[in-house]
């Protein structure tokens, strides 16, 4: 461990200013495994229940107390506003970036050209979309009345954020919240907090006044929860898995919360005979292994028709074991390191969670030792392919794109999110059977369907249980159209008027004239 006085060290952001902690947890550079910053882990010291509510209880009273100003500012303004903090994030984006990088272990191109440039954007598109909102209004002329809508915020916003693209996932909540003149408590996560206290650096010179947005970090058994279950916060954004997300509905279900839970996926990939293979085989190895396969939206059951199964398959473990996995620092490296030791110690089995004492039984990797007890076979990657890493590098959580091929609809590594990079090759025969099967699990998030077949695409794409069907393409959004999951994936929606939706509350008002 690097001596303390190196040291980043983070603190709450309350009411415009910084507040140190009592206690604090060690977060990882995870591609060298050694402590890269220590974030504060509100309440760990305090041994009273309410002693640990404490720093949520400044967040929410400050967020409370900037409400009324705030959310009597003209649309307008605070338009301008979120555009200028899309400026100032840009203008510091290679900062942004190497933070990124460093703290969650992805490429530093990945970060470049995807997480912070989308963090510019979710300011940028929702400084503009809420300046076009309309609501309703229907007349009964015959009677005399006039009926009309009118939204107003929500309130205190409570929004909960995962460690696999951090600024990204925090920022498509914080800017459609305080578009629409909401006050925020956030929470990212304890694994990748860095991003998110540089970004509270930056809310004072963009026009944000103290208290629009607060900033807590720690764990989410303690921080999260305590924002979960304050009567105070009428509204929570949670991306996350679908475990936690049983376990805030539990908590939230007393107050009656407004909820959005974007949640995991086990996403197929439907490859029909008819497809075009140069495009399809390159962005299904980038939809399997981007991000090290930590995106919801990756897919890892690849469903290919049995004419060209052969073809496919050589093909895809060639493309990718020209992957390169590495540095993340590296700007020729495709891959970089698995977020942490823990995830790498998977603690589910079968959907169940494990407690601690079984940690370790499945990791991501023995997610691919199981299958190979199975009787599948591992055609790439974990296992199979050695991985030569540079000395720095050694303590690090790297991992190689693993295929797996010849494995059963019913094992874990097709059911369960194992969310690292590990992705299955199967055949089917009929576009019925594929279908089914690709419905086949408990998630609904994100399915890509390829084919040339334009009748087939639209009649697949209807019939597939999925949020978000991509077809001869992956992860193409435009963030004006709704995101979010069926099933375990998720429930409601966000986006330009899904966000709107959420984050105000309507009211019909009648008028007799
Ligand atoms: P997680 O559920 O462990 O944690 C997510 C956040 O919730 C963290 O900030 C964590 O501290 C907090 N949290 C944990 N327990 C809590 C509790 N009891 N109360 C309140 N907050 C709590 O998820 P993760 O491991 O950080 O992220 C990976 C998961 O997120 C995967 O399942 C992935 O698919 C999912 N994800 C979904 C989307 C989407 O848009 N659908 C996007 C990214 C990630």
């Amino acid at each position: 461990m690097s001596s303390s006085k190196t040291l980043l060290v983070l603190e709450n952001f309350i009411a415009g200013k910084f507040v140190p902690c009592s206690s604090y947890i060690d977060s990882y550079n995870p591609s060298t495994g050694d402590v890269y910053c220590r974030v504060p882990d509100s309440g760990k010291e305090e041994v009273s229940t309410i002693q640990m509510y404490k720093k949520v209880e400044a967040a929410v009273r400050a967020a409370k107390d900037a409400f009324p100003i705030w959310s009597s500012k003209s649309p307008l303004e605070r338009s301008q506003i979120l555009n200028k903090l899309a400026d100032l994030i840009e203008h510091d984006l290679e900062v942004f970036a190497q933070a990124e990088s460093k703290d969650q272990g992805k490429t530093i191109t990945f970060a470049r050209t995807v997480d912070i440039p989308r963090a510019v954007y979710n300011f940028r598109f929702f400084a503009s979309s809420i300046l076009h909102h309309t609501t309703e209004c229907t007349e009964m002329a015959a009677m005399g009345y006039l009926h009309y809508t009118s939204r107003t915020p929500v309130g205190i916003a409570g929004l909960i954020s995962p460690w696999n693209l951090p600024l990204y996932l925090l920022t498509w909540k914080i800017a459609p919240a305080i578009a629409c003149g909401n006050t925020v408590v956030a929470k990212p996560s304890e694994m990748t907090s860095v991003t998110a206290w540089m970004l509270c650096k930056l809310f004072e010179k963009a026009g944000i006044s103290h208290g629009v947005v607060n900033m807590v970090f720690g764990t989410g058994s303690k921080a999260g929860e305590a924002i979960v279950c304050h009567p105070d916060v009428p509204l929570i954004s949670f991306t996350g898995s679908t475990l936690t997300a049983q376990r805030i509905t539990e908590k939230s279900a007393p107050h009656c919360k407004k909820l959005s839970l974007e949640l995991g996926g086990k996403n197929p990939a439907l490859v029909f005979d008819d497809a075009d293979l140069n495009q399809c085989i390159p962005a299904t190895v980038r939809s399997s292994f981007a991000n090290q396969g930590e995106i919801c939206l990756c897919t890892s059951r690849i469903f290919v028709q049995k004419g060209i199964y052969n073809e496919f398959l050589k093909r895809f473990v060639e493309e990718t074991k020209k992957w390169k996995v590495g540095s993340p620092s590296d700007p020729t490296v495709d891959m970089g390191a698995l977020i942490s030791k823990e995830h790498l110690e998977k603690v589910t089995l079968h959907g169940v969670q494990l407690t601690s004492s079984f940690r370790g039984l499945q990791k991501v990797r023995n997610y691919v030792k199981k299958a190979q007890a199975e009787g599948a076979r591992i055609l790439c990657g974990e296992g199979v392919d050695s991985l030569a890493l540079s000395a720095g590098n050694q303590k690090g959580y790297f991992m190689l794109p693993t295929v797996i091929t010849e494995i059963k609809d019913e094992s874990c590594c097709m059911q369960e999110e194992i969310f690292g990079p590990v992705t299955c090759v199967v055949a089917f025969d009929t576009e019925e059977e594929a279908i089914e099967r690709a419905n086949g699990v408990k998630y609904g998030l994100a399915a890509t369907v390829w084919s040339s077949n334009v009748s087939r695409v639209h009649r697949v794409a209807q019939r597939l249980q999925s949020g978000l069907v991509w077809t001869n393409c992956w992860l193409v959004r435009d963030l004006n159209l709704p995101f979010g999951g069926m099933k375990a994936s998720g429930v409601g929606r966000e986006g330009a008027k899904d966000s709107y939706e959420f984050f105000t509350e309507i009211k019909t008002i009648t008028i007799k004239h």
